[in-house]
């Protein structure tokens, strides 16, 4: 649902571009991926070789793409950026390979989505910098080798599972990314508000990070909503009750959860007696497709208590009815 105020989906607001930290000391969170990288950045620079091919798995919005452009800076190489889906042709991948420079970044997002003939192109290019080409068709055919300059594939997945086996091994530091804590958000709150020029009181920032449901991009769209609407209120600063207020006004809870989270877990509280409900009958009830579910909807709530995964299906946990205000069935303890 592209409409979905909360949704870490990538929108226009993105394209604004003040928010993103420039450098990995600027970047909150993450501590011990920044850690690593740390090492492994200044380790290349000082061979001044090719870092080795990184993968940053985790839900949207926590900042793989943005760690992809630090990498390249603090690098000081060119940045190249694209996606699985728009790769349609070999011929598309082979053109972006040759021209890069001697230890550029190629950031590929959603990799996951790489068509199958794109990603044979990738693994001898990733594995020993080369291009294996087929050029003409028929008895014509014949093939090529094309030398490509010492690069870093970036690469960003949401699971690591959507990923076949040979192209997950062929990344030499996989890093996971998890959702920030209140503490981290309300970090990146006060910065952002600071970036904007507008006033925040530390109990706005709080209220800001507690409901941006662990995700930086939230955070951003939420504080430039909570900004609207203390304009038009005639607001000077962002205090805790203006927070708050707007925040009800689009609908986001205490908890960070919308309309669609409350839907899912009311869903399967109301039709299936809080379950275990299969993945696809979920998706049918709700008219969403599977993935985004499973990539946006999910992760969150399994992160804060509020479902199970089991094999039978998803379950409601005590404190996803205690969240709804309604009775948990005798047999949910805890
Ligand atoms: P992803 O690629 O994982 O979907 P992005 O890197 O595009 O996420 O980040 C989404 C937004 O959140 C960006 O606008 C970025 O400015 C902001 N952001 C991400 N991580 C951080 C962070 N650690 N500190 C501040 N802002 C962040």
């Amino acid at each position: 649902d592209a409409g979905r105020l909360i949704s870490p989906d990538k929108r226009g607001e993105d394209l604004d571009t003040s928010l993103r930290p420039q450098t990995l000391a600027d970047f909150v969170g993450q501590a011990a991926a920044r850690a690593n990288l740390k090492v492994f950045i200044e380790a290349a620079k000082s061979r001044g070789e090719a870092l080795d091919h990184v993968l940053f798995v985790g839900p949207p919005g926590l900042g793989k793409t943005t760690l992809a452009q630090i990498m390249a800076k603090e690098l000081g190489v060119n940045f190249r950026s694209t996606s699985g889906p728009v790769i349609a042709k070999a011929g598309d991948l082979a053109a972006l390979l040759t021209n890069l420079e001697e230890n550029d970044v190629l950031f590929i997002d959603e990799i996951h989505r790489l068509n199958p003939a794109v990603e044979e192109i990738l693994y001898p290019a990733m594995e020993d910098y080369q291009l294996d080409l087929i050029i003409g068709e028929g008895p014509a055919a014949r093939s090529v080798k094309i030398d490509l300059a010492k690069f870093t594939l970036v690469a960003a997945t949401t699971r690591l599972g959507l990923l076949t086996t040979p192209l997950r091994d062929r990344f030499g530091i996989p890093i996971r990314l998890n959702f920030y804590t209140v503490e981290e958000l309300e970090h990146i709150v006060r910065r952002g508000a600071r970036i904007m020029g507008i006033g925040m009181t530390d109990d706005g920032a709080l209220e800001v990070a507690r409901r941006a449901r662990g995700t930086p991009r939230i955070a951003g769209r939420l504080l430039r909503r909570v900004r609207d609407f203390a304009i038009v209120d005639g607001k000077d600063r962002i205090d805790r009750e203006t927070a708050d207020s707007a925040l009800l006004r689009l609908e986001v809870d205490s908890l960070g959860l919308d309309q669609l989270d409350r839907r899912y877990l009311s869903m399967i509280a109301h039709n299936f007696g809080g379950g275990p409900v299969g993945i696809e009958t979920i998706a049918a009830g709700l008219s969403e497709p599977r993935d985004a579910i499973e990539d946006i909807i999910e992760p969150y709530l399994i992160q804060q208590g509020f479902i199970q995964r089991t094999p039978r299906g998803r379950v409601l946990t005590a404190n996803a009815w205690k969240h709804l205000g309604l009775n948990a069935p005798a047999e949910v303890t805890q």
